[in-house]
């Protein structure tokens, strides 16, 4: 007979544990019979003692068992994971692109999770639409119109549910086996036959260093691989938000800018672009990495993805004839000295957008869609004193002490200094 206590004195220890004893865990943690107290223990115990491949295999694949396995009975469903960033709204733009490619979209999101956004909250940004659809509403949408988001139901994955509540409030998120289980059984369950992940590393990502995100990356495409779901990954730097736009109906009105050529950041067009090349590369075998961006882009810049995107927005009950929500009350924050932007701080803006609104302190707390920043300057830009560095919206007055503390997100330097490079890279 196993003793929850003899497992977690086994991690703790540093030793390799049993898919037996691996199982034991995923379903005590299920049905709620590990007490909170050890399952957050054991937890810590991964975070500093890690796990080698084969444990990490064991726990998605009883992640994955713990719950519904959904069967969206398409030839192929490729599925898209962030690792989460600030004013990283690439979701939102690479499922109408790739949907208007031909490729089924049958997407489940989350919500905002710590200082990072969620697809899900920012969608029910928009009048009227609904994540909460059902399978068969979901399967018939994607049939239809080859696209649909929805909310992650609590019947898929229910393990990494439980885990990741007690992982966000006990400092284990940010562990290569915890976050590689948590997205890939995910992904896994909601029936993905190919998989796309973005992994995010720099200041606003939960992996900072780069040689960990690849770590993380390397890991989850052997998961990926030893379960026949061939996963490729970019990794994408997050030194700086990604998008101009942080919060939720800001989010899609940058989105829209995008899709319909009206403006929007550079940067994050270029990443959606490039996800979209990787998920038209899994649909269409055959094509080029060069032919892949092409379509990608013809359809952007056609309006076509465009399209797609109001066609979802309708199909889910969503209404953008009057516009999206806007906010009760709108501040500059503004340069102190003029020079050069050196950095943006993303973890800061996250964090200082959720206290306005824009995301959730506890579970259930209300969101503001309206609430958030768009950053008016990017990093290398060369400000003068007074100029404007950041549009603050709310729905209530922020204070001076508030603008003050968002002015700190930004450094200015005298010279242009070389800062790094804005990255990109590619791991199959
Ligand atoms: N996103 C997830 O879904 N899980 C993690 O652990 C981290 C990011």
């Amino acid at each position: 007979m196993i003793r929850f206590y003899d497992v977690i004195k086994k991690k703790r220890d540093g030793l390799s544990l049993s898919t037996e004893e691996i199982n034991y865990f995923v379903r005590g943690t299920v049905d709620h019979s590990i007490p909170d107290y050890q399952l957050t223990a054991f937890l810590m115990a991964i975070f500093f003692r890690g796990m080698d491949e084969r444990e990490t295999a064991d726990l998605t694949m009883a992640m994955v068992k713990s719950g519904t396995q959904i069967e969206l009975n398409l030839p192929k469903a490729v599925d898209k994971h962030s690792t989460g960033g600030v004013a990283d709204t690439t979701t939102l733009i690479v499922a109408p692109i790739v949907a208007a490619c031909g490729v089924p979209v049958a997407k489940m999101s989350g919500r905002g999770l710590g200082h990072t956004g969620g697809t899900v909250d920012k969608l029910e940004s928009i009048p009227g639409f609904s994540t909460a659809l059902n399978m068969e509403q979901f399967r018939m949408q994607v049939a239809k119109i080859g696209l649909s988001i929805i909310s992650a139901t609590a019947e898929v994955a229910p393990a990494d549910k439980v885990l990741y509540g007690l992982r966000d409030v006990t400092a284990t998120i940010d562990s290569i086996p915890l976050i590689a289980s948590s997205i890939m059984s995910k992904k896994l369950a909601a029936g993905a036959t190919h998989i796309v992940l973005d992994v995010k590393f720099g200041r606003g990502a939960f992996m900072a260093h780069f040689d960990d995100a690849k770590r993380l990356a390397r890991t989850m495409i052997d998961i990926g691989t030893m379960l026949g779901r061939p996963t490729t990954v970019l990794l994408t730097s997050m030194d700086a938000p990604l998008g101009s736009s942080i919060g939720n109906a800001l989010e899609i009105a940058e989105a829209i800018a995008i899709l319909t050529g009206q403006g929007g950041s550079a940067d994050l067009r270029a990443v959606s672009l490039a996800l979209s090349r990787e998920m038209i590369l899994h649909y269409y075998p055959d094509m080029t990495v060069e032919d892949a961006l092409q379509l990608a882009r013809e359809v952007l810049e056609s309006g076509r993805a465009y399209a797609k995107f109001k066609e979802m927005v309708e199909a889910q009950g969503g209404d953008l004839t009057n516009g999206l929500p806007q906010a009760k009350f709108n501040s500059t924050v503004r340069a102190t000295n003029s020079g050069f932007i050196h950095s943006i701080d993303p973890l800061l803006l996250g964090s200082m957008s959720v206290e306005i609104g824009a995301g959730r302190h506890k579970k259930g707390d209300l969101i503001d869609y309206t609430a958030g920043f768009v950053v008016a300057a990017r990093v290398g830009d060369r400000v003068e004193q007074g100029a404007p560095l950041l549009q603050v919206y709310s729905g209530h007055a922020v204070t001076g002490e508030y603008l003050e503390r968002l002015a700190t997100a930004f450094t200015i330097c005298d010279q242009q200094v070389e800062t790094a490079a804005w990255r990109i890279e590619r791991l199959t």
